[in-house]
């Protein structure tokens, strides 16, 4: 049966174009725990948290990795084959990778942390022609959604360990609870008029929503569409309208784009700052307080209200 399913990702492999080495074999070192294998570096965090001891993760995607263009290794596909559960985001965010869970049957369990989320909290921005706004993770309150799903997906596989998920879920729900808190109490340092903010693509319009901001990107709701000169002109003329102070740097997203801009605004007459890198698709390193969800939020919010307000350092 599973060598059914590898050959059949193996054929997938080789028409996406990343090959497939059947020579490689799982690691036996992770015993009898839950093989889980998730695409963002903010879907592993949330796994790590509830899974804990049970559960051994494998994140695909790491820092400075965009998903929406995303191509799967070799590597990849050996893991999901040998994985019991493949946790994605879904909403068209990994496009490539979606592509391929799609076509997986078998043993392997699927799950798209969003698909329980009501519907009408979903953004759904008018260029994107139809489909959802994928990048909820920056309404805190929202992506807790995508915890309870993750706590409900392995209580359900793994009733045996259902109370360790259950309490380990409650306790980094708490967590996120506060950090609600702190990206609000953040936000009110910034006087409402100057609640703008242009970064690379339009990651963070869940974030505007959430917390009271106005909120533009050059290229749209996925990178796979270039930005072209009309667009930076476009973007230039408003920042220098509005006089707005910085714009942000995405750390998954190539910085030369918004370097053009800020080159548009000064031959407008108007300067406006790289205000600092933001994580929007993609977690900092590991073992950096970016690269858990926590530190990536806590991170973004301190470094749009010290560039708005214009602090040199908080
Ligand atoms: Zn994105």
């Amino acid at each position: 049966m599973k060598m059914r399913i590898y050959i059949s990702l193996c054929l997938i492999a080789v028409l996406v174009g990343s090959g497939c080495d059947p020579k490689e074999q799982p690691d036996a070192s992770i015993g009898d725990k839950l093989r889980v294998v998730t695409t963002i570096g903010m879907i592993t965090d949330i796994v790590k948290n509830v899974g804990g001891e049970r559960v051994a993760v494998t994140g695909m995607m790491g820092p400075g990795v965009d998903p929406h263009l995303y191509n799967p290794t070799p590597r990849d596909l050996q893991r999901l084959d040998s994985a019991h559960i493949i946790f994605y985001n879904g909403l068209h965010l990994e496009s490539k990778v979606g592509d391929l869970l799609a076509k997986m049957s078998g043993d392997t369990l699927t799950v798209a942390v969003t698909d329980a989320v009501d519907r009408s909290l979903l953004l759904t921005p008018p260029e994107y022609e139809g489909l959802y706004d994928p990048h909820l993770w920056f309404d805190v309150k929202l992506w807790m959604q995508a915890v309870i799903k993750v706590r409900d997906a392995l209580s359900a596989f793994d009733a045996d360990n259902a109370v360790l998920y259950r309490s380990n879920a409650e306790g980094y729900l708490a967590e996120l609870t506060e950090l609600d808190t702190y990206v609000k109490s953040q936000v009110a340092r910034v006087p409402s008029q100057q609640r703008v903010l242009v970064t690379a693509h339009d990651a963070f319009n869940y974030f505007g929503k959430a917390y009271g901001f106005e909120v533009r990107g050059l290229q749209g709701i996925s990178t796979a569409t270039e930005a072209g000169i009309a667009d930076v002109q476009e973007l230039a003329t408003f920042i220098a309208a509005r006089r707005i102070p910085a714009i942000f740097v995405e750390s998954s997203v190539s910085s030369r784009s918004l370097e053009a801009v800020k080159a548009a605004v000064k031959s407008k007459g108007f300067d406006v700052e790289i205000g600092g890198e933001l994580f929007s698709d993609a977690m900092g390193s590991e073992g950096t307080p970016e690269g858990t969800y926590v530190g990536m939020v806590r991170h973004n919010i301190d470094t749009i209200v010290r560039a708005l307000i214009g602090e040199s350092g908080l």
